[in-house]
């Protein structure tokens, strides 16, 4: 039977029974064998891994036990990514052939950067349409965060140095994602919902020109505009690509009917964010 190349212990994970609950008493009845599941990827090279094993010991698209590449190039010509085919065998059942790169490339940057798991949260959020989400996100930034590890040890949020305000949050770019920001994710996937949060929260759209719903519901999720001089404003964002959220809106179709054109996507008077105002996206984006 096939072993993890990384650490050479079967290929399955047992559930800690304590994990799910916190507070209850957590004892194994006597003589209990701790469940498992299957925890194995199998690479195109033929070698198995644990998924943590995995992440563990990858980089770039070379097997970490033979050194043989494992990256498949794309079926688009469009796209220039490698992409980077496993069978996938775990709780989730068995999934063959699946493209691991984009977890990968997300995982790896955040072992690089943990102090930018929330803004990687918010950039997942914004694509995924989930505006409660982030909206428990951006408050939770001016909070202590303390949270319990799979052990149920409470620990702080000090890995990484210092966490991100919900200003750094609201503006983030995706160093690895074309520097999209959250309003370019939201529009790419028509999540208007979204948009209207981000534009309350990080710009300045006159308030007198949003929906009284898009208040309401800011209301009920406790988030509101602050003071946004001198704060960047999310419509001046541009991708690596040059383009503001509006150029993205252009090739998104309907759902973006109305938006277009009226500076909730873009700032009006095609008044860009003139270069030196931020000296990150200026170096980024050539
Ligand atoms: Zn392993
Ligand atoms: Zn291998």
């Amino acid at each position: 039977m096939a072993v993890c190349a990384h650490c050479q212990k079967p290929l399955t994970i047992s559930i800690e029974p304590d994990s799910e609950d916190e507070d209850a008493d957590h004892d194994l009845p006597m003589g209990e064998e701790p469940e498992t599941l299957p925890d194995d990827v199998r690479l195109s090279c033929g070698d198995h891994f644990h998924w943590e094993c995995l992440l563990e010991a990858y980089e770039y698209s070379k097997c970490p036990a033979c050194n043989r590449s494992i990256a498949a190039s794309s079926p688009s010509s469009s796209s220039a990514e490698e992409r980077i085919i496993v069978d996938l065998n775990n709780e989730g059942g068995l999934q063959q052939d699946i493209d691991i790169a984009p977890i990968l490339r997300e995982e790896s940057y955040l072992r690089a950067y943990p102090e930018e798991r929330k803004c990687r949260a918010f950039l997942e959020f914004c694509s995924e349409g989930d505006h409660r989400a982030i909206a428990e996100l951006v408050k939770s930034c001016g909070e202590e965060v303390t949270a319990e590890d799979e052990d149920g040890e409470v620990m702080t949020e000090a890995v990484g140095g210092p966490s991100k305000s919900a200003d750094e949050v609201l503006r983030y770019q995706d160093p690895i994602g074309d520097m999209a920001s959250g309003l370019h994710a939201a529009v790419a996937n028509g999540h208007r919902e979204v948009a209207w949060l981000l534009l309350l929260l990080a710009s300045e759209y006159p308030e007198m020109d949003f929906p009284a719903l898009v208040y309401q519901e800011a209301g009920t999720l406790g988030v509101m505009r602050e003071d946004q001089t001198g704060k960047v404003d999310i419509r001046s964002l541009k991708d690596a690509h040059g383009r503001t959220a509006e150029d993205v809106a252009r090739g998104a179709g309907v759902v973006w009917q109305g938006w277009v054109g009226t500076g909730r996507l873009a700032m009006p008077n095609g008044a860009s964010r003139s270069n030196g105002r931020s000296g990150v996206a200026t170096t980024l984006r050539g």
